[in-house]
């Protein structure tokens, strides 16, 4: 229950609520319930009491009111990506959105209409029937819901910011039951706090994001060098990422070459770092843009070619699939200092797991062009994000991986701008580093949520308390 306690739910209420709904309810051992109940990170093992597989608002509406009926603690799943696990709770009614995936592209209007259970292809896909896009994330299976509530970030949003930067409108439940719409000019302040302010104020249903000639072809993939390379790699990504239009972005990974078909098998599990690149303007200009990095030094695989948007939107979807032990830190940089480089390398030769990352993602552009204040996203400053992200599969290995982790990060965080990413948090994260990473707007959400949701039912998230 939402104060705590233990609630038992008998057969004839989950029957009540079975008659309010569309889409199915599962308890554990029905078939589905493990698929809801799990996350993309498999060290968070939490059990809600029955999930909810919504299928449309008015089932949305429904759970809300039911749950505020019983007194019931709800948690939301999107595309169930959060690494902290934020999409279930022990104890909980989920609310699965899987099922409502729809997109309408308005290539008129250039408008794109995603349900809350969307994920990042399922947009792509048909907003690039039109050759639009708006900025998403790196990896095509990732939550819509849980990355724009918390910022998103991507290859094109040097160009055009935040993906919360490109929202123009979402309905949401809120924790009164009640639909509304969050738009410039309705409920502004509800608007304001749902782009970066996270899960806090309600149930998203439907979001309306801006559209932008993209592709359908874009200049994009990678170029991998042995990370003996790794110093002049960095260099160069530095020299690179500190020249570049907005509309080429950069990426630079250090970890074990994975066993790919494009980098010769006896590289495979050893030390490698790549730059990855998507260019987004005149082809043309983009095979001209990227001609310093494939021919820098003496690659061991390229494919940064001309291929589809589409494609390169899921070119890392293999190498990050659900059910692997996952630990991130992350912190954002004001810039790359030699100092940094020297750790970041050292520190990446240290890996634990065939399936770990150090990675640094370049921003700036259309991100800093606005300020602080502008959304809670905040963190305008910021020019790059590094991540370490560990990923493995035995129990076993926990402390080794979690452990390079924490070391890297600790040594490193010197040089963040002492912000960081809220979608990036772990579980272990607290609330310090959910105000790091809402900056200024911290103390404005609480007051936003103390109107939308004075009671904190909406909590199973990086939880605000009310003003
Ligand atoms: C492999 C991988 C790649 C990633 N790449 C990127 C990237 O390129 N760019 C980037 O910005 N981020 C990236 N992320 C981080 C990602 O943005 C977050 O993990 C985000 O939380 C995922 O959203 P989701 O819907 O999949 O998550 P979920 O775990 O389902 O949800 C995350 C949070 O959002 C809430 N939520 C979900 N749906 C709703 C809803 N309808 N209404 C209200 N609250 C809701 C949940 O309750 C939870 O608190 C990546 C993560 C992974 C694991």
């Amino acid at each position: 229950m939402l104060d705590g306690a233990e609630y038992d739910l008998s057969q004839a209420v989950l029957d009540e609520l079975k008659l309010r709904l569309k889409g199915p309810v599962l308890v554990d051992g029905n078939a589905g319930f493990e698929e809801s109940r799990t996350v993309w990170n498999a060290m968070i093992d939490r059990k809600p009491a029955f999930v909810v597989r919504c299928l449309g608002t008015a089932d949305v509406l429904a759970c809300v009111r039911f749950a505020r009926e019983h007194n019931l603690l709800m948690c939301i799943k999107g595309g169930g990506h959060n690494i902290a696990g934020l999409a279930v709770a022990d104890g909980a009614m989920m609310l699965d959105m899987s099922l409502m995936r729809g997109v309408w592209t308005d290539d008129k209007e250039k408008i794109v209409r995603v349900q809350a259970g969307g994920l990042l292809g399922d947009v792509d896909r048909d907003t690039q029937l039109h050759g639009l896009a708006t900025p998403l994330g790196f990896v095509s299976l990732t939550g819509v819901a849980g990355l724009t509530l918390g910022g998103g970030f991507g290859y094109l949003s040097r160009r055009y910011g935040w993906t919360v930067d490109n929202v123009v409108g979402m309905d949401i439940v809120t924790a009164e039951g009640e639909l509304v719409h969050a738009s410039r000019d309705e409920n502004a302040d509800l608007f304001w706090a749902l782009r970066g302010g996270g899960g806090n104020f309600g149930v998203i249903t439907g979001f309306n994001y801006k559209l932008y000639p993209v592709g359908p072809v874009v200049v994009g993939g990678f170029v991998a060098w042995p990370a003996s390379e790794a110093t002049e790699v960095v260099e160069l990504f530095k020299e690179q990422a500190e020249k570049v239009p907005n509309e080429l972005s950069l990426v630079m990974i250090i970890r074990p070459a994975p066993a790919v078909p494009w980098l010769p098998k006896d590289r495979h599990g050893t030390p490698i770092v790549l730059v990855g690149a998507c260019y987004s303007g005149r082809l043309e200009d983009g095979d001209k843009i990227v001609a310093p990095i494939k021919s820098f030094g003496k690659p061991i695989g390229d494919i940064l070619v001309r291929r589809p948007y589409i494609q390169l939107q899921s070119l890392l979807d293999a190498g990050n699939p659900k059910g692997r032990r996952c630990y991130w830190k992350s912190e954002y940089l004001p810039q790359i200092e030699p100092a940094f480089s020297k750790k970041f390398i050292n520190h990446a030769a240290k890996i634990q797991s065939p399936y770990s990352s150090a990675v640094l993602f370049q921003l700036g552009g259309a991100i800093n062009q606005v300020d602080d204040e502008h959304l809670p996203v905040g963190n305008r400053d910021a020019r790059y994000v590094f991540t370490l992200t560990s990923a493995w599969e035995k129990t076993e290995a926990d402390t080794a991986n979690i452990e390079w982790t924490r070391q890297a990060w600790t040594d490193m965080k010197q040089f963040s701008t002492g912000g960081t990413y809220l979608n990036f948090l772990t579980e272990d994260d607290g609330l310090e580093r959910t105000k790091a990473a809402l900056g200024k707007g911290f103390d404005l959400l609480a007051k936003v949520k103390a109107k939308w949701d004075p009671e904190n039912v909406f909590r199973t998230n990086r939880n605000i308390k009310p003003a």
